[in-house]
């Protein structure tokens, strides 16, 4: 840190990113990636003319990308903003509408959100999970400032009815509530269907996850156009081309391809089904998980010590420091390949531990 870096600024606490080795050695189910390709137009497009036109700045509006999207979900154009990655759209947000009146969010979810609120200095109000790691909506009514949440949550993948979501909008209309959706295409169910009656609503999703796309950098909202028109004027005072054309033309043929993107969804679900049932024979408290990852702990092994075990034999899953959930491990869920990997790798870690 340099002596001319503002003070605010230096006493931040930035995020941590989970791992990225280089060189593809170990079996990798450290960020919630998937373990399937984008869809097959999305690889041949990137192949082709659209690199030659990297010359040329790309839309401003992202047209096309945006028709699709509103298209795919049965909305007006108006009413999507797109961004350079959901974290992207998560820190205009914050911005946006947690700067006069702060914001509130879980104590244990995704651990970018104190960081936004640090960033701007936003006056947060921090939410405990209950005991058994899940939230209570009830605690989010009426809090008169922006409620944001992940749901799925993360890490650990449990949901909330969109019937609590609609109380907490409800409870506090001159504040908005914002719903993380990263996880939801696994299982979970989405608040989009609120948004008619919930003018202070907005749905944030992610191409990272279920569409195969974390490195393209990709994420969206969906709210009524009020809150749309609010993210395009911090965007067009911040970067205007914040969404680049190879990634704007890859988003637009991601969607497109429905079949693809439904048949990878299917098959992460199927291998988290194999993958939860098989820890839990083997001793292991699993949560019910909507989401491409799942949340774990034995009784045998503890968390960190599990999670370094597993690095040793060639596998990478994420271990929290934060004391209350320092038990568990979350484990993406890779290719049946590479879960059964883990699963006998597990076997061999309970084993030793037994002595
Ligand atoms: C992965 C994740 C994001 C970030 O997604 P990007 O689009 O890759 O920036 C946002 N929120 C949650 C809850 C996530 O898990």
């Amino acid at each position: 840190m340099s002596r001319f870096l503002a003070k605010r600024l230096g006493a931040i606490e930035p995020y941590t990113p989970g791992e990225q080795p280089q060189g593809m050695t170990f079996i990798k189910l450290n960020t919630n990636e998937s373990p399937y390709p984008p869809a097959p137009a999305v690889l041949q497009a990137l192949n082709g003319e659209e690199a030659a036109k990297l010359r040329l700045y790309s839309d401003p509006d992202l047209r096309e990308l945006t028709a699709a999207l509103a298209k795919y979900h049965g909305v007006s154009e108006k009413q999507i903003f797109c961004g350079n990655g959901s974290d992207e759209v998560l820190t205009f947000a914050f911005q946006a509408w947690g700067t006069d009146d702060g914001v509130a969010y879980p104590d244990i979810s995704y651990g970018f959100y104190p960081v936004f609120a640090q960033y701007y200095g936003l006056d947060a109000k921090v939410i405990p999970l209950e005991e058994d790691l899940s939230i209570d909506p009830a605690k989010y009514e009426g809090l008169g400032r922006m409620v944001v949440f992940a749901n799925p949550n993360a890490p650990t993948g449990l949901t909330m009815p969109v019937e609590a979501i609609r109380k907490i909008a409800k409870s506090d209309p001159d504040h908005v509530v914002l719903v993380d959706e990263a996880y939801v295409d696994f299982g979970g169910e989405s608040a989009l269907s609120l948004l008619e009656e919930c003018e202070n609503l907005i749905v944030v999703r992610t191409f990272s996850k279920s569409r195969q796309m974390a490195g393209a950098r990709l994420g969206y909202a969906v709210a009524g156009e009020a809150l749309i028109a609010d993210l395009n004027r911090l965007k067009f005072s911040f970067n205007p081309y914040n969404v680049n054309r190879l990634t704007s033309l890859a988003g637009r043929l991601s969607v497109e391809d429905e079949d693809w993107f439904q048949s990878c969804c299917r098959k992460v679900m199927a291998t988290r089904a194999v993958t939860t049932e098989g820890l839990r024979e083997m001793g292991f408290t699993v949560l019910e998980s909507r989401a491409n990852f799942i949340f774990a702990k034995s009784p045998a092994v503890g968390g960190e010590e599990y999670y370094k075990k597993l690095r040793e034999k060639g596998i990478l899953v994420r271990h929290f420091k934060n004391p209350r959930i320092g038990d568990f491990v979350r484990i993406t869920i890779g290719s049946d390949e590479e879960m059964q990997t883990l699963l006998e790798k597990t076997k061999e870690i309970l084993k030793e531990a037994e002595g």
